[in-house]
């Protein structure tokens, strides 16, 4: 690394002047925090480098799909061999197929999935399926909830209950989201009255079941509860949107970790992504057979994708599934991510930084506050200014996590006890400078 030469800097600058903002996905151009991206030149493990060649520990895996760590051998070896055999063919594999079984047997509430390329493709096509196989239009999602960036998702609160939301971007005109309902998340009355005044005009209710675009939040056992008795009550489907939880809180999803609370619970739809690709692009959605039959080329509802179900993606994907199905895998990857997240608030504490944090399986998040928000404008009490101290201050002793309040993060299996401790102990050093 030299001394004088920011090439973080310097790519960020020519990237402005060709790519809008400088990236390809927003939250990666630090507006939220300030300062320069870090331009990633390669990962290996638990670690990512910089242009500058700066070593970081990495808790945010690709916003997820990394739960291996970067570079397995094992999935690295499938990737090779597949794409010897070639890149896309426009024709079905058995690949494809083995994908498909592998999902299924892992989440037994869908008995068929189409395979995507990505998480807004999957949620946006099991809406389109949603309102097909019901005949209704609207839908409801949870203020804080990401699914993506469909027309028909980006939507805030309207201005009371059962209003219909209004656009959360330009270019979205208001006629494509007056079906989208807006509700608080964790939020029980609002929730029955929605369903009281539209019920039986509602196609789906969508939610991430541990919602990791507020940063973390758990959808309370008695709100998942709730929503999934409105559905079956009024004929709604109820979607799990498991593209960040999916294979990463448990083997089985959240849906699994919800089913250990609700006997027999399942949702009646599933959108997935991120560790099923295991880096590549590829993302899926699945439901029972009577629902799945409504789709193209058996049912009217079209959706298709030139490459879809990739041959290069699926060997990607199918080398993360085998792995992490391995005995004892999530124990150990909850156990780390429980202690990193533990480590944190005794650090913390001991400097007397208001902070805390939860985890599931290898997904976490973290507050500068007292206690844990229960929805996007509790976790939106959180200080902007302090957050962005703690995020730099991290980065500065190599430590990677998101840059924004409003996200979660991940640790892989390839994160060592070692690592964890290190973090811990920069942490330290950071709360100290919090805390005057
Ligand atoms: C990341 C994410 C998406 C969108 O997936 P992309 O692959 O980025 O399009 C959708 N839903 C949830 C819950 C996500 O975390």
């Amino acid at each position: 690394m030299t001394q004088h030469t920011d090439h973080n800097l310097q790519l960020f600058e020519r990237a402005k002047q060709v790519i809008p903002g400088g990236v390809n996905s927003p939250v990666r151009a630090f507006r939220a925090v300030g300062g320069t991206p870090r331009f990633i030149t390669r990962a290996q493990g638990a670690y990512i480098w910089d242009a500058n060649g700066q070593r970081y520990t990495d808790y945010i895996g690709s916003w997820g799909p990394m739960i291996l760590g970067h570079g397995h051998p094992a999935v690295v070896e499938a990737v090779q061999k597949a794409v010897l055999e070639g890149f896309s063919y426009g024709a079905p594999t058995e690949r494809e197929v083995e994908l498909a079984e592998a999902i299924l047997k892992l989440m037994p509430s869908m008995d068929m999935v189409r395979l995507v390329s990505s998480g807004t493709e999957a949620a946006m096509s099991t809406i389109r399926l949603a309102r097909g196989a019901t005949g209704r239009s609207k839908l409801i999602k949870f203020e804080g909830c990401y699914h993506g960036h469909a027309d028909a998702l980006l939507v805030k609160a309207g201005s009371g209950l059962a209003t219909f939301g209004n656009p959360t971007s330009a270019g979205v005109p208001p006629e494509v989201v007056q079906h989208t309902l807006v509700l608080e998340y964790n939020n029980i009355a609002q929730l029955e009255a929605a369903f009281a005044e539209q019920g039986a005009d509602i196609a789906c209710l969508m939610m991430e079941p541990i919602c990791g675009n507020m940063n973390f939040v758990r959808a309370s056992i008695p709100f998942v509860k709730r929503c999934r008795e409105l559905c079956t009550q009024y004929g709604a489907l109820l979607v799990f949107d498991e593209v960040m939880t999916g294979f990463r809180v448990a083997l089985g999803g959240a849906q699994s970790v919800y089913a250990q609370a609700i006997p027999g619970f399942e949702p009646d739809m599933t959108v997935m992504g991120k560790v099923i690709g295991g880096g590549m692009p590829l993302a899926a959605f699945g439901a029972k057979r009577a629902v799945m039959e409504h789709l193209a080329p058996l049912g009217t509802v079209y959706q298709a994708g030139t490459l879809s179900g990739n041959p290069v993606a699926t060997a990607c994907g199918l080398a993360t599934l085998h792995a992490i199905s391995q005995p004892g895998f999530y124990d150990d990857l909850s156990r780390k991510t429980r202690a990193l997240i533990s480590g944190l608030c005794q650090a913390a504490a001991a400097e007397g930084v208001p902070f805390c944090g939860d985890s599931e399986g290898g997904m976490m998040g973290f507050y500068l506050l007292d206690t844990l928000p229960q929805n996007y404008g509790q976790v939106m009490q959180s200080s902007n200014e302090r957050f962005n101290q703690l995020f730099h201050s991290l980065l500065d002793r190599g430590v990677y996590i998101a840059p924004a309040l409003y996200e979660a993060g991940f640790v892989s299996a390839a994160h060592t006890d070692d690592d964890i401790a290190a973090t811990v102990a920069a942490a330290r050093e950071v709360f100290k400078i919090l805390s005057k």
